[in-house]
């Protein structure tokens, strides 16, 4: 599937390849046909998905046709935040540079008057705030009865910042006849009924797995010889100087015990959150990733499920997980809110079969490099002299990672976390295989942990953070 396949002008065309993107992603491959037929439609996607491009893409073609009336904006769409505004805005310019088309930001924190003017002059397109869009409107500087197409986008997050009284007011102005297109990450039963009230007979999309499509999510596999490097390969991988926040997972809660220590004592600021910890503890171990008192939190797929931590730089899989779907739900932890992340997973042949099935869920082959190939790691490639899979000998701490004062401070909100049960134990990987990293001198052995202990399930854990959920 192309874009010209989607009915587009060339124009726009033009606009799009020169944006470097050569292939539609599946929100914009279903939804821009019937936007391009006028149909109202309910894109279930969220941010990363491309689903800005898939609206805006339509609206230029169809606003291309007709002429803008002073004070009368041919159409609208609201959003809830001032950034996402600018970002749909941005999103206007890029693609609509082969069209005339005029457009007005109506957002708070900029100077209404300047916002009055260009209302005043008459514009196809209409970028608003439900916030600042009512003050003006009860100013009687703006008529929507000529608004022909409305986008609600990110609604669901409008109904958390309160705003739906709004917008069901401002549909009540416009014309019954226009188009209407509602974007929302999920749909609670208020937006449901929102739905139901303002939009006729809509198209329903959804893009199905929003983590695994997210393209804000830069997915990497990362190939290492052997399980016994994969510390060394993942503390050249922290080292990395984009690495601000980040959450390891492991498949068992005796490897997150031991990898945190581990890292502890070669100078991360680590922590770690896994089934066999307090409720009391963890929430104690996320408070302090949230503060940035600790960048790296070492977890077990407890905690994958649920957890809305934002500004989460980078997530590891330091195993790959069993479960398929444990991966999507992983790299989820990253890539929110419209920030970008990376989630790179560290494969060993021993994997290939746990790769196949992950890469058949999310449907693409993620890209592979090598243990130095993604930074400038200090993994090196001689033999190691260590044979044993018991706790390994570590260096004392130097240092390596960006201290967690520096750290931006993540999440102002985790929201739930879903009791979910950790993959049970199998055996350990072989460990045969060759060339290997050297590890780092030897100067001092990691506490001792019970080797008997596998890990083998982290939960379910009885109340833990039931404070909401979050898909
Ligand atoms: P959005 O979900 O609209 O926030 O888009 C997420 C990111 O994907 C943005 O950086 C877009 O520029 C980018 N993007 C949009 N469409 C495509 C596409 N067809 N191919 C690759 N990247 C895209």
């Amino acid at each position: 599937m192309t874009f010209a396949d989607l009915g587009l002008s060339d124009e726009l065309l033009r606009a799009v390849e020169e944006s470097g993107y050569t292939e539609p992603t599946p929100i914009q491959a279903q939804a821009i046909p019937p936007i391009l037929m006028m149909r109202d439609l309910i894109g279930i996607a969220q941010t990363g998905t491309g689903k800005t491009a898939s609206f805006v893409l339509p609206m230029i073609d169809i606003m291309s046709q007709g002429r803008a009336r002073a004070r009368m904006p041919r159409s609208l769409i609201l959003e809830p935040t001032r950034e996402l505004a600018a970002q749909v805005a941005e999103n206007f310019e890029k693609y609509g540079k082969y069209h005339k088309l005029s457009m007005a930001l109506l957002i708070g924190g900029v100077n209404m008057g300047e916002q009055i003017a260009a209302l005043e002059k008459g514009v196809d397109v209409l970028i608003a705030t439900p916030g600042r869009l009512m003050d003006l409107f009860q100013r009687g500087k703006i008529l929507l009865s000529g608004c022909a197409m409305l986008v609600i986008d990110e609604a669901d997050r409008m109904l958390d910042m309160g705003f739906i009284p709004d917008i069901e007011e401002i549909c009540t102005k416009l014309p019954a006849t226009r188009q209407t297109l509602l974007f929302s990450a999920t749909m609670p039963a208020p937006i449901k009924k929102l739905a139901d009230k303002f939009l006729s007979n809509p198209k329903q999309i959804q893009v199905a797995r929003p983590a695994s499509s997210n393209l804000l999510i830069e997915q990497k596999l990362v190939e290492v010889p052997t399980a016994r490097q994969k510390r060394d390969v993942l503390r050249g991988l922290l080292r990395n100087d984009e690495v601000t926040t980040a959450i390891i997972f492991s498949n068992r809660k005796t490897t997150v015990r031991e990898l945190t220590s581990s890292l502890q004592q070669n100078g991360f600021k680590a922590s770690q959150i896994h089934g066999d910890m307090e409720q009391s503890e963890r929430l104690k171990e996320l408070d302090r990733f949230k503060s940035g008192e600790i960048n790296i939190l070492v977890a077990s797929d407890v905690a994958a499920r649920g957890l809305d931590i934002k500004g989460v730089t980078h997530v590891f899989n330091f195993d790959v997980p069993w479960h398929p779907d444990d991966y999507v739900h992983r790299i989820g932890r990253t890539g929110r809110a419209g920030a970008k992340g990376a989630a790179f997973t560290l494969v060993t042949p021993e994997d290939a079969e746990a790769v196949d099935a992950i890469e058949k869920l999310t449907g693409g082959k993620i890209p592979r490099v090598g243990p130095s190939g993604l930074v400038a790691t200090e993994t090196r490639t001689e033999e190691p002299r260590e044979t044993s899979e018991r706790p390994k000998r570590e260096r004392r701490p130097r240092g390596g990672a960006k201290p967690a004062a520096e750290a931006a401070p993540v999440a102002d909100e985790i929201v739930a976390a879903t009791p979910v049960r950790d993959a049970p134990a199998r055996p350990a990987p072989d460990q045969r295989s060759s060339p290997a990293p050297r590890p780092e001198p030897v100067v001092a052995r990691a506490k001792s942990v019970d080797p008997e202990d596998d890990g083998g399930w982290n939960g379910p854990v009885p109340g833990f953070l039931s404070v909401g959920f979050d898909l």
